[in-house]
């Protein structure tokens, strides 16, 4: 289990990770979400002691990295910036890694068979795809079969097959009890792949939550009428034992509602409907809205996700230093409930 306490970095007058605090268990896939620039890599980096925090610590299974014997052993990551000479083979490139960690030869073989890699075993890095890059970088993390793993946007660049493979990939290292903790910037990769899901913005903690938690709260789905006899609409509607949540533009909501059923509805009692349409939140809009203020850099007047007018399913973003932190479950914080 890795644990951070109050883990803060700050480069010069830039407060990269902000006083961050959360617990990542094992046995589960743990999503590391934010967008670009959240401090994700940072914060990562911290963990492995390649970069100094300005406060607070990390533990790895209750010791700091420095502390670790066999640190290879312990944890395992991929980073983002790729560490191979290109000139090297990928089975030269493991076996140094091996020899360097006291790991017996024969691992080399074990590992290079586990990604995939062992037809192209001999050929040098600098022919690599990325895919095989990625590869490469995850056969030398689970080199020396550590207990922890950890992977910065392993998926970036990849093609399906690759990104399906790594998916498959974390959740068998996860099955197998170990700490896989898994960053991105995409709600969409995450929402395939982990268990539980850390979100940050701007370096803060924004929500720490099972991921069916997170799918439960904000995968709302309701089905909008909208007629030119709203109150009549509304009458029948409340007659057939529905409840309506107010839409846009005069619309009624109803929540789950089956968008056939309801066109019958309507029409058995001579309602005139303008509007019969399934709405559905998506977690992408979820993750938008969480951390719409805490996006550094914003492409061409998008201002965050905009919120179904009308989804009062739909939570409000803690964006402010005083809001709720989203979750509860293994972290023990106050849970931010929907208010
Ligand atoms: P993420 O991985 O979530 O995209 P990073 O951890 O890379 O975010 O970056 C977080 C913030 O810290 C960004 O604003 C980035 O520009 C800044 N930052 C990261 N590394 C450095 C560094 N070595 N020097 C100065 N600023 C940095
Ligand atoms: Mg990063």
């Amino acid at each position: 289990m890795i644990e951070l306490h109050h883990l803060t970095k700050r480069y010069g007058d830039k407060l990269a990770v902000d006083d961050l605090s959360f617990r990542i268990p094992e046995g589960v896939v743990t999503g590391f979400l934010g967008p670009n620039g959240a401090g994700k890599s940072t914060t990562m980096r911290m963990i492995l002691d390649l970069d100094h925090p300005t406060g607070g610590e990390v533990t790895i299974d209750g010791k700091r990295y420095a502390e670790i014997q066999d640190p290879l052993r312990q944890i395992g990551a991929l980073l983002e910036a790729k560490a191979v000479h290109p000139g090297r083979t990928a089975y030269d490139h493991l076996l140094w890694l091996a020899q360097s960690n006291r790991v017996p030869r024969a691992r080399v073989d074990e590992v290079l068979d586990l990604v995939g890699l062992s037809a192209v075993a001999k050929k040098r890095a600098r022919g690599f795809s990325l895919g095989m890059g990625q590869r490469l970088g995850i056969a030398s993390a689970l080199l020396a079969d550590p207990q922890t793993l950890m992977f910065d946007e392993p998926v970036n660049g990849l093609d399906p097959e690759g990104i399906l493979w790594i998916r498959n990939l974390m959740k068998r290292l996860a099955s197998e009890g170990r700490t896989v903790f898994v960053s991105s910037h995409l709600m969409s990769e995450m929402a395939l792949t982990a268990d539980h899901l850390v979100v940050i913005g701007r370096g803060r903690l924004l929500a720490d939550l099972p991921m069916a938690e997170f799918i439960k709260r904000n995968s709302r789905s309701a089905v909008r009428l909208r007629s030119p006899q709203p109150e009549r609409l509304l009458d029948v509607l409340h007659g057939a034992g529905l409840a309506a949540e107010p839409g846009p533009d005069g619309s009624w909501e109803v929540v789950d509602g089956d968008p056939a059923a309801l066109g019958e509805l309507a029409a058995a009692h001579g309602v005139t409907l303008h509007e019969l349409s399934p709405q559905q939140a998506s977690l992408e809009e979820a993750f938008m809205q969480m951390t719409a203020e805490s996006v550094e850099y914003r492409t061409g007047g998008h201002p965050g996700a905009p919120a179904a007018p009308g989804t009062p399913g739909a939570p409000a973003a803690p964006a402010s230093a005083s809001a709720p932190v989203w979750g509860a479950g293994w972290n023990d914080r106050p849970s931010g409930k929907e208010s």
